[in-house]
């Protein structure tokens, strides 16, 4: 499977740094972490078939994570006709769909059916080729990580968190994890130790959405772990 970063940046973009958004390529089709980018852009830009995309799994509904949802569905409801992405959505899909739809109906388009779903906490998700694991996490009433299984590997998406000391799913790590791909936009990295250290599950850690404001700790959680450790820009892509 290969990830790759649409947008790394946390809940502003910067400079080259677009907001989250996280691509999946596997078993021929393409699923998404968050889209809070115009990720539809960046997938053509790349040389993806819209039509590929099979399933978009939101963290949270704050923009940084989700506005991008609007123009995907948008294209896919009057341009690419064949394309049939699953929505997944914390707390309210319900809501979200509606949401969209009357954005669409403002410049006079009806939404074709696509199919909006709640993000269920446990196993909510097997198509055969990717299974997501919902973990609920306090950041806000409805936000979740994810642990994404695919081809006998394990990655892990935190999403927001409160901060690793009061808010992280530690089951997650019960079994190897791959790779975990964890923001660091609201507290110090080195929060990170009362998790990762001495985690034997942990293979490989990928910082994210992470605020330069914690940059240098970011740096001393690297000096302080010895596993392979990624800091993620936009384009980064690893094989898993
Ligand atoms: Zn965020």
């Amino acid at each position: 499977m290969k990830i790759t970063f649409l947008g790394s940046s946390h809940g502003v973009p910067e400079a080259n740094r677009r907001c989250q958004s996280i691509m999946i390529e596997v078993g021929g089709k393409i699923y998404f972490v968050d889209m809070g980018t115009q990720s539809i852009e960046q997938l053509i830009t790349k040389g993806k078939a819209v039509e590929d995309v099979k399933s978009i799994f939101i963290t949270h509904l704050h923009g940084d994570h989700s506005n991008g949802l609007i123009s995907f569905i948008d294209l896919c409801n009057w341009y690419f006709k064949k394309a049939e992405p699953e929505v997944y959505i914390p707390g309210s899909a319900e809501k979200v769909k509606s949401a969209i739809e009357a954005w669409l109906k403002c410049n006079g388009e009806d939404m074709r059916y696509f199919k909006f779903e709640d993000v269920k906490e446990g196993a909510f998700y097997n198509d055969g080729i990717i299974k997501m694991t919902a973990y609920r996490t306090k950041h806000k009433d409805f936000s979740y990580a994810y642990i994404l299984e695919a081809e006998n590997k394990r990655v892990f998406i935190s999403g927001d968190l409160l901060g690793p000391k009061a808010d992280f799913p530690k089951e997650a790590f019960d079994k190897p994890v791959d790779l975990a791909i964890c923001e660091c936009a609201h507290f110090n990295a080195n929060d990170y130790l009362s998790v990762f250290e001495n985690n034997e599950n942990l293979k490989k850690l990928c910082i994210t959405h992470y605020s330069n404001r914690w940059i240098s700790s970011v740096m001393e959680l690297k000096s302080k772990l010895s596993v392979p450790f990624l800091l993620a820009t936009d384009g980064l892509e690893i094989d898993v």
